[in-house]
């Protein structure tokens, strides 16, 4: 089914101009909106708007932002159901099959048995043992992602990825040409329906945290007889963001994790509503200057964040957890190279070269370390993060068994001024090869090449992004 709308050309600029306009369409069909005083009403000291198609806010200065937060309803399994239909209405696990798997996703099915993701598939077995597992496939999934972003491209520029699956967008500007944020989140739910076969939740709200939970609360329920449909929609106005954010229980604010939850349990705090009415010098002077505001803002409805659409890459890694323990060091060696190698050929697709470069290593007993060190000057050239890789992994144990290896670099520029060594006016540089790799590889695929020790005896063996991310299949 073709796309209901144009994709929005405007500029950001152009766009958020455009929400000056006060005539807006409203769910029912064209509304008119002009500036009365019976248009507003005054909840606290700010001076809103009651109708949700009227950007009057706008005028009288007090930007009125209208985010979204979308988020698929368990997104792999939902892919992997579309080419495998015949699972429908059974309870369905994606992840690791193997001993040493994690779930990536339950379906609503899975998940009335108590299955989660970020659960050890054995213990989603022994909870669940009819579901069928099946294996992650980052590609399909990535596709699926793709196809996403792009319904949400048509609506506004302003768009903040949060996962495969999940974004907020701010369309606060987008009302002239799309409609009001209600409009365009069942347009954006529609269209996922129609074009990509999935189901999406969406909430609208005044903030990201506020649209973040309301899309939460818009999400199916799970049943042992199937998901039961929820809202899909959830709308909050300004003047709602209290009533709806007060009963909410206190962990699903930000920044509440399991530490500071214990805290405010023993102050006696279970909800939010009871969080917000704590004065703030006295969450301050329990949970420090930093926490203590940032709670005490949350539960009383402000955020003042941005929708982010330049949201920075902060770090390229690849991570593995093998199917037995490696005690080898020359096979920890080789399995180092190849995951460098996915690595570097992803820094230099995403144009950015890197700082800093660090090791991952899990022991047979689940002990974990990081290594890192931080390079005379950012690079994105294989052979130089593997260098720093090889120095940091040679410095550590590995005769105990070492059940995870992961590569990582962080500290990433978009830009970096190389200065040249002697290394590189001796003929072909590393950097000539680096790119006849990389044009080798965009031409005729990741396998066309790969450094000698990816070699085995069934060819080439490279490291996928997400392959084995959670846990072997064996
Ligand atoms: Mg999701």
């Amino acid at each position: 089914m073709p796309a209901t709308t144009i994709a929005a050309k405007a500029s950001p600029r152009a766009m958020a101009e455009g929400s000056r306009v006060g005539a807006m369409e409203g769910p029912g069909g064209s509304e008119s909106s002009s500036f009365t005083p019976s248009c507003y009403s005054a909840p606290g000291e700010r001076k809103v708007c009651v109708h949700p198609w009227c950007t009057m806010g706008t005028e009288m200065g007090e930007p009125r932002q209208t985010i979204l937060h979308a988020d698929l309803d368990a997104f792999y399994v939902s892919v992997e159901l579309r080419r495998r239909p015949e699972l429908k209405g059974k309870p369905v696990v994606v992840g690791g099959s193997g001993e040493r798997g994690v779930v990536a996703a339950a379906s609503y099915e899975a998940r009335a048995y108590g299955v989660y993701s970020a659960m050890s598939s054995v213990v989603a077995r022994r909870r669940c043992p009819q579901a069928v597992f099946l294996n992650g496939d980052h590609a399909l999934y990535a596709e699926a992602s793709k196809g996403l972003h792009e319904i949400f491209a048509r609506y506004t520029p302003i768009i903040e990825p949060i996962a495969l699956d999940e974004a907020f967008l701010d369309v606060t500007g987008s009302a002239k040409l799309h409609g009001n944020g209600p409009t365009i989140a069942h347009r954006i739910r529609r269209e996922v329906r129609c074009e990509l076969d999935l189901g999406c939740s969406v909430g609208v709200a005044p903030t990201k945290f506020i649209a973040k939970l309301a899309s939460e609360a818009a999400k199916p329920i799970a049943s042992t007889s199937g998901p039961l449909p929820g809202r899909g929609v959830v709308v909050v106005q300004d003047h709602d963001v209290l009533a709806f954010l007060h009963p909410h229980p206190v962990k699903a604010v930000w920044g509440v994790g399991p530490a500071t939850l214990k805290r405010l349990t023993a102050l006696g705090i279970s909800t939010v509503g009871e969080l917000a009415a704590v004065p703030v010098d006295a969450l301050v002077a329990s949970l420090g200057d930093s926490l203590g505001h940032h709670l005490h803002e949350l539960s009383n409805g402000r955020d003042a964040r941005n929708v982010e659409s330049t949201s920075k890459m902060k770090s390229i890694g690849h991570e593995e957890t093998f199917s037995a323990d490696i005690y080898d060091r020359p096979e920890l060696d080789s399995q180092l190279v190849r995951m460098t190698d996915a690595v570097g050929s992803r820094l230099r697709k995403h144009g950015s070269a890197a700082k800093t470069v660090q090791i991952k290593l899990r022991y047979g007993d689940f002990t974990t370390l990081t290594r890192s060190v931080t390079l005379a000057q950012p690079t994105d050239l294989t052979h130089e993060i593997l260098a720093a890789a090889q120095m940091l992994l040679a410095r550590e144990e590995v005769s105990t068994g070492i059940r995870l290896l992961g590569v990582s670099v962080t500290g990433l520029s978009a830009e970096h001024h190389r200065q040249l060594s002697l290394d590189d006016l001796s003929g072909a540089s590393w950097q000539e090869a680096t790119s006849a790799v990389d044009a080798i590889r965009e031409r005729f695929g990741s396998e066309a090449i790969a450094p000698g020790s990816a070699l085995t005896v069934d060819g080439v063996s490279i490291k996928r992004k997400g392959a084995q991310q959670w846990g072997p299949s064996q």
